[in-house]
This record gives C-alpha cells, structure tokens and sequence, in this order.
C-alpha cells in the first residue's frame, strides 16, 4: 500500500467551490495509486461560524478566564464540522468516506490542554480502513488522552496531526495544503521579489518556523524528520509544484546532495522588549541565576540572552514586560526595559563555517543605518535585533544581501 497524507488547511476547506479543489487534489493521488488519508483543519479563518477564533470567541463571551479544559472541547468542534462536511463531500463524489476524530484515528496526548502533547500514535485503525479501500477523513489539531478526553495539540497544530499520522503510517510522502504556492525566501508583503523555495532542509524550515515565519507547524516537521518522511507545502488553488521540505537542502539529478545554500530565507518577530539587569558583586553569586529562575517561574521564556560579568541581557514577548520588569524591581534589580524592538534573522543551513557571513549581515544593515541592539547566532541561523521601525528596510537590505532577491 503506497500512503500519502493530504492535509488540508483552513482555507483549504472554507467553501464548496474550494472543497471541489481540495477533492480533486485527494482523486488526483488516487488516480495515482495512492492510498489517501485526508486531514483537514477548521472552515475558514476568524469570522467564519465554525474557525477556531471564532469558536474561542463564544467560549470567552461566556467567561473571559474560561479553562483550558473547556476550551479544547469548543475547540474540537471546529474539525469535526470541517471533517464531517470533507467526508460528505467525498462521498458525493463516489468514495467511501469515513469520517475520524483525532482520538478516533489513533492519536493519544498527554492532558496538556490546549496545547497536548502526542504521546503514541497508533495506526491499527487507519490501516485496516485503508486497506478496505476506505478513504478516512481525520479531524486535524485533536487528540485524546488515555482517559478518553479531548484535547487540541496547540494553535497550527492540524500540520502536527498530519505530520504524526505520516509518520505512523510510514507515508511516502505528507502533502501540506494552503493558500500559496510554498515557503518563500521572505514575507512577499515586506519584499516584493521573494521566491518560492522549491526545497529546503527539515532543520532549516524549523529555524525559519521558530523565527517567525508563519509556514508550518515547526512540530509538524520535528515529528517527520524522526522518521525522514517528506513533506510538500503547496497550494490548493494551483499546479504549482510546492515546496519539498526533506533531510538535505537540494538534490542534484544522480541523488547526491547538493552544497547547502548560506541564506535560504529571511524572517522576523514583531513585539519584542530587550530586558537589561545590572548586576554587582554585592547581589552574590546566584544573582544571575535567580533572573531566570524568576522569568521561569512566572511562565516567560526568555530569548536572545546574553551574560556578561555586571549584566545580563535578555528579550521576552511584549505581552510580558510589564509582569517581568516587576517581578524583577521587587527583587532588587536595577534594569533598563526597551520597548518596540524587533528579530530579524537570516536562515541558512550552509552558513557554518563560511566567513564573512556575519560580516555581510552587519554591512547591510549599518548601510541603511539601522542600530543593531543585539545579535545571536547558531550554526544555521544569525539573528539580530533591531527597532521596530527599522524591520521592514532590514528585512529588505539582508534579502538582498544574502542573494535572495536574484
Ligand atoms: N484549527 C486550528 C487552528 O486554527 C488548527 C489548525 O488550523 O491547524 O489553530
Ligand atoms: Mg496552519
């Protein structure tokens, strides 16, 4: 039996024009030889009756600090709608649809509401539906503890669902269906010539995901790189081929990888406060220790962290300043808090070790005079943060630096 997993976004599914769309991608593979199993998320975006947004929406109209419990059953609704009228679609069209819930098709989570873990991912079911030429129909984003309660997998997560159902099925391959054509090199609303990829690296669509890129669940590809299943993002609306997400950056014609790119994309986080707590010599040893213990006890992660003797340096989300810089000043620390700040970054899995890279990335940006306020970097990605203001010409300049813009 030859697997593929077609995963259908939102927008995917969001009307009965573009369901015929989405049915003829699922006939397509059939006409191929392959055995389907389609995953599909909520109708349509925010404002739609049935999006998870808008689902949330009621809840809260209800109570504001509604439980997490209580949500993910809300929550829950909106795929098995989506999945219900996907099913029915399917049959009008001569198959023999079956619909499934997350818990249905084998997906067990931890109780973590709201954003569950999947723990097992058993495919007895699928299989001995597929193998009855059934075409199953799984409601994305769900899961099911071992005490059969409901929960969602986190915001996006319909791609984790697919991604843990590939990899269980051992599917050939895990088509990611959306509204564009595949990942680009940039935001196309911030820079005008960005491309589509055609293929990139499991490890660098994580990086890209991580660092603001909204193009898949970097969960999603965490799961399929453990058992080296191929992803495709691409589009229901067109031909376009899509791009391939697998374990090398590009294949040449005779299957040996190609040398990775330096840059393969640009990406950025808005809503950024730099977080600066003097220290001396009088606070004791464990005064470094006690500002991230503090952060980590109030739910805050913190990035791009610097520590020097006398500072320490740190961002967090804006919806957090206000929580960490009181925290902080009730301990005793003296801190300097900026607002409006900005990561930019450059993705790459082929910068490591090349020289000049870093050289490039602060040439471009203090060619547009733009204040570089702090800088991180790893083997495949370089980030910097910079004023808010300053975003769009960054992201502009290092597109066209790094050689992406060609
Ligand atoms: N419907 C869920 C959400 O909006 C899951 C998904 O679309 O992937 O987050
Ligand atoms: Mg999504």
């Amino acid at each position: 039996m030859r697997i593929i997993v077609q995963k259908f976004g939102g927008t995917s599914v969001a009307s009965p024009e573009v369901r015929e769309l989405a049915l003829r991608k699922i006939e397509k593979v059939r006409e191929q030889g392959f055995s389907p199993v389609v995953v599909v998320s909520a109708m349509g975006r925010q404002g739609a009756p049935y999006a998870t947004d808008t689902l949330i929406g009621i809840a809260r109209s209800a109570y504001k600090g509604i439980a997490a419990r209580e949500l993910d059953q809300i929550m829950y609704c909106g795929e098995m709608i989506s999945a219900v009228v996907m099913a029915g679609t399917l049959q009008a069209a001569g198959m023999d649809a079956i619909m499934l819930t997350g818990g249905h098709a084998g997906i067990i989570t931890d109780a973590n509401y709201t954003d569950a873990r999947i723990v097992k991912c058993d495919p007895t079911r699928l299989i001995h539906l597929l193998r009855q030429g059934k075409v199953p129909v799984v409601c994305g984003f769900q899961g099911m503890t071992g005490d059969n309660e409901f929960t969602t997998l986190g915001r996006g997560g319909s791609d984790t669902s697919a991604a843990a159902l590939g990899a269980a099925l051992n599917a050939e391959l895990v088509e990611i269906y959306t509204d564009v054509d595949g990942i680009m090199t940039a935001d196309p609303r911030i820079v005008e010539n960005a491309k589509i990829l055609d293929c990139i690296s499991y490890g660098e669509v994580c990086q890209l995901a991580h660092q603001g890129a909204k193009v898949i669940h970097p969960r999603a590809v965490e799961i399929a790189m453990q058992k080296n299943i191929p992803l495709v993002v691409k589009s229901t609306f067109s031909e376009a081929p899509g791009t391939l997400i697998t374990n090398i950056a590009k294949e040449d014609t005779d299957g040996t990888a190609v040398i990775d790119r330096v840059a393969t994309g640009v990406t950025y986080l808005n809503n950024i406060v730099q977080i600066k707590v003097h220290l001396d010599d009088a606070m004791g040893t464990d005064a470094s220790f006690k500002v991230f213990k503090t952060m980590a006890d109030s739910g805050i992660s913190v990035d791009l962290i610097n520590v020097h003797p006398g500072q320490i340096m740190f961002t967090i989300n804006a919806d957090h300043a206000e929580k960490a810089s009181i925290r902080l000043k009730r301990l005793g620390y003296e801190i300097e808090v900026l607002e409006n700040c900005a990561k930019v970054s450059v993705v790459g899995g082929g910068m490591r070790e090349v020289p000049g890279v870093m050289a490039s990335f602060i040439e471009a940006l203090s060619r547009n005079r733009i204040a570089i306020l702090q800088t991180v970097d790893s083997h495949t990605s370089i980030s910097v943060l910079v004023p808010q203001s300053d975003v769009e010409t960054a992201v502009k300049s290092l597109h066209e630096k790094f050689g992406l813009s060609n």
